[in-house]
């Protein structure tokens, strides 16, 4: 197969930096063309059809409510497995919630649908992990009976999702995937809570969560903006985790923009724009959208890399309301006023980036800058990635106001030495494969 090579970084404005290209991995482009509008739409419908699938709702209809939907997204996944040599499995991973005087009035049985895709490295410990959330809401999140079609929220996470694992399924990745799709979001992060609290619990080593939540429909409300081009990844900036431990450090380096999260989200940004025509990836410097909540904040409280992707523009019209009609304004979460194409695009963001993840060898370990002299080189060393087959490593460089690395400079050794002074720039390293997959980026610590 033919390679392209496509620039993935701005030519910096100093002449100190020069162009870097990457190569489209082939397998990658592959699979980001075989993610299907048509298959997507099909998933939304089939899960619009459950009638409601609110948190509350029953589990014991076989066509309507929350235990009906997430048995059918099992099946859909175990249907996926027949295709993965054994490797995918799922499972519905349930846990009992007792009233908690917020927004569970009754005991219910919580139940996330849960599809691992085994890596094939025995060696390789990582998982990364894409969730959309399948419960959803009327006005009222209460309201357990009368129909919430949630065809975006989050019809549009959820199939995502499946979509990922219909087409991963069929390919092998040194590194572990997990497919979820989890319940009670609305009724407060229940699902989300349970997974990331066994994550910790059981020291899963979970490098990304790419949370996908409201991310199909491509125009806002009252100010009549469409825009199919252009989705957001937020990302918190300060650690919510263990902050009191490293603030002094963070402060004391200027590292208030690069904790994992941001990380993560400067990772996702390039690689989506690198695999996806047409689609901008815009990184917005908080852990979600303005005093609001998504399932990627449990995995941040529990120090995992986490980022929640979201449409540029959302329609309140569409969110969190009862299908009706008034003054001449249809309300409710319906199919109709959805974008396929956008939310194919968006899709595809999220599988480039985990195939680039699962197939790259694993982080460079123990990266330091040495600080034993006072000199306007900058020198790093590190060691070898723990896992996977590495061609070498790239060091990334940015201005301290940049928002995005700026240079990726390659190397086969594990040290370099840069004539640019660590006073004025960030750095990080990363492993990467034959293919170009890249590793997540790691800061140098302090090296004495
Ligand atoms: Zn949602």
């Amino acid at each position: 197969m033919k390679k392209i090579s496509i620039a993935v970084l701005v030519l910096f404005h100093s002449t100190l930096f020069a162009q870097t290209t990457v190569q489209r991995d082939p397998e990658i482009e592959q699979m980001v063309k075989e993610v299907s509008a048509d298959s997507i739409q099909s998933y939304i419908k089939s899960l619009v059809a459950f009638g409601t699938r609110n948190t509350l709702s029953t589990q014991k209809d076989p066509k309507r409510g929350i235990g009906a939907a997430r048995n059918w997204i099992l099946s859909r996944f175990n249907q996926f497995a027949k295709n993965s040599g054994g490797r995918l499995t799922a499972i519905i991973d349930t846990t009992t919630y007792a009233p908690d005087g917020k927004r569970v009035d009754t005991a219910i049985n919580l139940g996330n649908v849960v599809a691992t895709l085994k890596g094939t490295d025995p060696n390789d410990k990582r998982i990364f992990l894409v969730s959309g959330h399948m419960d959803n809401m009327r006005t009222s999140v209460m309201d357990r009976t009368g129909d919430a079609p949630g065809a975006n929220d989050d019809g549009s996470g959820t199939a995502a999702v499946m979509e990922c694992a219909r087409i991963m399924s069929g390919h092998s990745f040194p590194a572990t995937i997990i497919f979820i799709t989890v319940a009670g979001e609305e009724q407060g992060l229940l699902g989300a809570t349970f997974m990331a609290n066994k994550a910790k619990k059981e020291n899963w080593n979970i490098e990304a969560v790419l949370n996908n939540d409201i991310m199909g429909s491509n125009n806002s409300s009252e100010t009549n903006i469409i825009d199919n081009t252009r989705i957001r990844v937020f990302s918190e900036g300060l650690p919510a985790y263990e902050l009191d431990k490293n603030g002094k450090m963070i402060r004391q380096l200027g590292l208030e923009n690069d904790g994992k999260a941001r990380q993560l989200a400067r990772y996702v940004k390039e690689v989506g724009e690198r695999y996806v025509d047409n689609l901008n990836v815009v990184m917005v410097y908080r852990n979600d959208r303005f005093l609001r909540g998504g399932d990627h904040t449990p995995y941040v409280e529990n120090g995992f890399a986490a980022v929640r992707i979201t449409e540029m523009n959302e329609n309140y019209y569409h969110q969190h309301q009862n299908v009706r009609k008034e003054n001449g304004i249809q309300y409710g979460d319906l199919m109709e006023f959805m974008d396929f194409e956008y939310l194919r695009k968006n899709t595809a963001m999220n599988l480039c980036n985990l195939a680039n993840l699962a197939k790259g060898p694993s982080m460079p370990q123990e990266v330091k800058v040495d600080v034993k002299n006072l000199t306007n080189y900058t020198i790093l060393n590190w060691k070898q990635s723990a896992s996977g087959k590495t061609k070498g490593y790239y060091v990334l460089v940015r201005e301290t106001t940049s928002p995005t690395w700026q240079k990726k400079i390659f190397t086969a050794d594990t040290n370099i030495k840069l004539p640019y002074s660590k006073d004025n720039y960030f750095f990080a390293v990363q492993s990467v494969s034959e293919n170009g997959n890249e590793s997540l980026p790691v800061v140098p610590a302090v090296g004495r």
